[in-house]
This record gives structure tokens, sequence and C-alpha cells, in this order.
């Protein structure tokens, strides 16, 4: 017991100090790092048929670079990136801060004496701009200045910066993320969870010291249960995801044993954890008012891309660092075909937690520690768990539950879909007496700070023993048809994360000016 204890304690010493990495060690291992020269052929791919959203505003990178291209070009374009990244800050600031930024974009950006007077705007544009008051303006007057604005990058130069030493700059930037990625890309720390096809492990990435969670996935597993077209489509989901509330994917690759899914990392465990293994059980009210608008924002998210979630429970919402919360666990999710609002048949789910379309029974279980239908570690076959849903009444015997809060759940549990909130066209977001406390358009930007964080030198997850496991699948053969299978799943960077991780950790300001440095920056690949 003892020596188990011992195990579990140097995991998670190795594990609390690898997030407290030295950034300055790092750095001088860089020193020697170039990017590649971008291939002919994957140049004029990156460059046809991309669209100004994707180059210059969606990837990291490409949004740096187009920034940096139109503040080294002329006054106007100047202007014009300058003046919609102070629109950003004004529209999610708050009281003097936000009447301070209205007053710097008026003096700044929209008097013709103005030093960056943005005086590229035509038509009706232009007329808003000219009869500006000069001491307030409103969003609506706003939103179409700034849809101008964005409308004059997209013309010309958008056309210039493709010809650009920063776009070829671009290019060298998407060979390096082509890199194959395997095993040796990471360092390798503690199991944080199980799941169905294999743990859940800590890693990081060598170079940049970016932490990850890697989920592996068995192969003979996947293939023993079938399995692995929901691996693929779970990969393809999350790929195309970028939200702040949902689990977002890094990379994807495969070694000899595994699939791997490399995500954020939530250090700060799942709500199954928070509400039973520490402590007093349940959530403290606040807390539950927060992480339900978080899960909440991110099912509006999913659902505006027409993604079911289907996997709604506790121990599939995990805690970041900082205490905001993310949706995991895509694995259940489907893609609806286009034109199809609602799922015909849904028999997906865990027992206990069934009719997944949105929260419910969530915010019942972070109150009380218990499902509405089931005591907790109460012995009762699914069948009946089952009938309870579908025909008892939600009991509220808890002495923490509220009105607003009870009510709220009830609507969630309406028997008939039709009543049922989530369901209709009364949306969450409009149930206001719940979520008071909380400013929504603040809330999805990441703004709200957290109501409780996790301890930096607390490790929230179980032992490392409990989650051993020896089970091999020795009876199954892999063939040619599972390799072009694990091909096609191993694609290595996703390209968003990827950047953001480039930029966060100071790669890329590192590389551009050691390239700006040493070899100048070839300026055309013709
Ligand atoms: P499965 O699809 O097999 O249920 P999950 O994706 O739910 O697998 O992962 C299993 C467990 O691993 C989770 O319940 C959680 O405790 C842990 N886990 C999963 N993803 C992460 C992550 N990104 N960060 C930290 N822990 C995670
Ligand atoms: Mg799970
Ligand atoms: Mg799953």
């Amino acid at each position: 017991d003892d020596l188990v204890g011992m195990d579990n304690l140097v995991a998670n010493t190795a594990y609390l100090r690898a997030q407290q990495i030295d950034r300055t060690e790092l750095r001088k291992q860089r020193l020697t790092m170039t990017l590649p020269k971008p291939r002919r052929c994957s140049a004029q791919q990156a460059a046809v048929g991309q669209k100004y959203e994707s180059l210059c505003e969606q990837q990291p990178i490409g949004k740096k670079l187009f920034q940096q291209f139109l503040l080294a070009s002329k006054p106007q374009y100047a202007a014009a990136t300058m003046f919609l990244e102070e629109l950003n800050k004004w529209s999610f600031a708050e009281d003097q801060t936000r009447e301070k930024l209205q007053q710097h974009i008026l003096t700044e950006f929209c008097q013709p004496a103005s030093k960056c007077f943005i005086s590229y705007l035509r038509g009706e544009a232009a007329e808003i701009l000219h009869h500006l008051s000069n001491k307030n303006f409103d969003e609506e007057q706003m939103d179409k200045i700034r849809e101008a604005t964005k409308d004059f990058l997209k013309g010309k130069p958008f056309l210039e910066y493709l010809q650009s030493s920063f776009f070829y700059r671009f290019l060298q930037w998407k060979e390096f993320e082509k890199q194959k990625i395997t095993d040796k890309y990471f360092y390798e720390f503690r199991t944080l969870g199980r799941g169905g096809f294999g743990e859940v492990c800590a890693v990081q990435v060598k170079h940049t010291g970016q932490m990850y969670a890697c989920k592996k996935l068995n192969k003979r597993r996947l293939k023993k249960k079938g399995g692995e077209r929901l691996a693929l489509l779970e990969k393809q989901i999350l790929e195309k995801i970028n939200s702040l509330f949902i689990i977002n994917l890094a990379y994807a690759y495969d070694n000899q044993t595994h699939l791997c899914l490399v995500m954020d990392l939530m250090n700060g465990g799942d709500l199954k954890f928070h509400i039973y293994n520490l402590g007093k059980r349940g959530i403290r009210m606040d807390r539950v008012i927060y992480y339900t608008a978080q899960i909440t924002t991110g099912i509006l998210h999913l659902h505006s891309m027409n993604i079911v979630y289907r996997d709604m429970k506790p121990e599939n919402v995990l805690l970041d660092g900082k205490g905001q919360c993310r949706l995991s666990d895509l694995g259940l999710a489907v893609e609806l075909p286009m034109g199809k609002t609602i799922c015909q048949k849904v028999s997906a789910g865990t027992t206990g937690y069934m009719a997944p379309e949105i929260l419910r029974q969530d915010i019942y279980e972070m109150v009380a520690a218990r499902l509405p239908f089931k005591d907790f570690r109460e012995k009762v076959q699914n069948d009946e768990v089952t009938r309870r849903t579908l025909e008892d009444k939600c009991k509220f015997e808890h002495k923490d539950f509220d009105a607003p809060t009870k009510d709220l759940i009830n609507r969630f549990l309406k028997k008939k879909v039709e009543n049922r909130l989530g369901c209709n066209s009364c949306i969450l977001t409009n149930y206001t007496s719940f979520f008071q406390s909380i400013n929504l358009h603040r809330l999805e930007a990441g703004l709200v700070e957290p109501p409780w964080v996790p301890k930096s030198n607390v490790v929230y997850a179980k032992d490392t023993n409990e989650f051993k496991d020896v089970s091999e699948e020795v009876d199954i053969q892999l063939n040619h048809k599972d390799e072009n299978f694990f091909q096609e799943f191993s694609t290595g960077a996703v390209s968003i994360q990827w950047q953001k991780e480039m930029i966060e950790s100071g790669v890329f300001d590192e590389l551009n000016s050691h390239q700006m440095n040493g070899q100048s920056c070839e300026p055309r690949w013709k």
C-alpha cells in the first residue's frame, strides 16, 4: 500500500512540476530552430481557393501576419486594423473602461483631422461616420462601420498581402504545421482518467512546454468492439469546433498500439469528482449557475453547427486550471444532415441521464449530489430509472434548491419535448432570473471571472492506481484495411489550436525574428 501511495506521489510531483516549466530554458534550446521552405505545390494549395476569413481571421498565425502586413504597408491599412482592434475591445468592455474606449475611438479614428482617420469608408458607412456625434455612438452604427472596414480589407489590401513576404512567411508556417507527429513529440505524465477504449494521460509538447491531455484509444479494442467509425467521427467533430466551452483538439496521431487525441488539458478535474469526491457533497450555488451558463453556451454553439451532443453528465464536464468549464467526450455527438432539426429516435446516452438534448439533470445533480430519478448509490435497475424518468414528478428534498432553480429544472425535465426548455423557441439564455448574476455577453467571450479557482498544487483526479488496466486484446489481428483507417485518423496538428500554441509559447515571435536577423525572408517563390 505504501509503495502504491509512493508511485502516486511521484507521478503527481512530476505532473505538477511540468506545469511550472522554465520558459527561458526552453527558449535557449530553440535557438537553432528555423522555418522550412514551403514546397511549390503546397504553396499553391494554400493560396488557391482560400478565403479571406480562414487566412486572415480564423487562423491565429494568418491573422497576426496579415495585421503585421497592414501595419507595415500604408497608413490607411494600418488605421483599419488598429480601428478594428480597438472596436473589439470596446464591444466587450464595461462601465468606465467602455466610455474611455469610446472617446479614444472617436478622437483617434473618427475625426478628419485625426492621425489615423478611417478615410477609406465609402457610401452609407461614410455617411454614418460623417454624422457621428463627437460624444458617443451606438452598437448599430459601429456594426455598419466595422463591416465596411472588413469589406475594405478583403479587397485590395488582401490581394497585396497574398503577394507580400508576410504571406510567404505564412506558407512557411503552414509547411511547419504539416510535420509528422509521433510519440517522440511529447513527454508523458500521469493518467488522469479512463475511458471505454483506453486511458487519458497528461502530456507536454517538448519544444513549447505546452501541456495537453492525450486520450488513447486501443486499436485492437476499437476493432473488437466495432468502435472505429465512432472514433473517427469523434475526431472529425472535435477538429471542426473552436469554442471556449468545448474541448479543443490540437493533434490526432497514432502509434503501434493506439490512436491518440491530444486535447486541452483540463487540470481542474471533472464535475463528478467535484460533486462526490471532495468532502462535502454537492457544489455551491454560484458555481452551479456559472457552470450552467458555460455549458449552455457550449451546447448552443454545437446546435448552431447542427451538432447534437447526447452525452450530458457531470463526468463529461471538465474544469481547466482557471476554473472555467468545457464539455468533453464528443464520442456520442452526431451532426444532423442539413434541414433536419431534431433527432427522431434518440437512444444514445447513459441511463439516468436520458433524453439528452440539453443539460437538465446536471443542475439538479450539482446541487443535490444525486440524480433526479436515482438516489446516490441506490441499487436500481435501468428499467426502473427509465420508468421514473418517463412518469415520476421530480422531487426537491435537498435544502439548497431555491425557487428559480427548481423552476428551471422543472422546465428542463418536461416529459413532452414540445414543452421542454431548450427544445422549443424558449431558449435558456432568455431565462434570466436564474442567470441574473452573470453578463452572458462577457461570459461568451470568456471574460467573466470564475467563482472558484482550482489550487495549483492539487491534482484533481483519483490516484493513478485506480486506473490500472492490464487487459490486452491478443486475439485481434490488424490488417491493411485497419491501417488505412488509422491513416485517415492520423492527420497531425489541427491548424487553429497548433497556431495558438505557437503564438502563446513564444515560438512564433522567436522564429520570425531569427529569420529576420539571419537569412532574409524570400519575397517570392516564382
Ligand atoms: P470515453 O469517451 O471513453 O468516456 P472520455 O473522453 O470521457 O472517454 O475520458 C475519460 C475520462 O478521462 C474523463 O471522464 C475524464 O476524467 C478524463 N479526461 C478526459 N478528457 C480529459 C481532458 N481533456 N483533461 C483532463 N482529463 C480528461
Ligand atoms: Mg466519458
Ligand atoms: Mg465517449
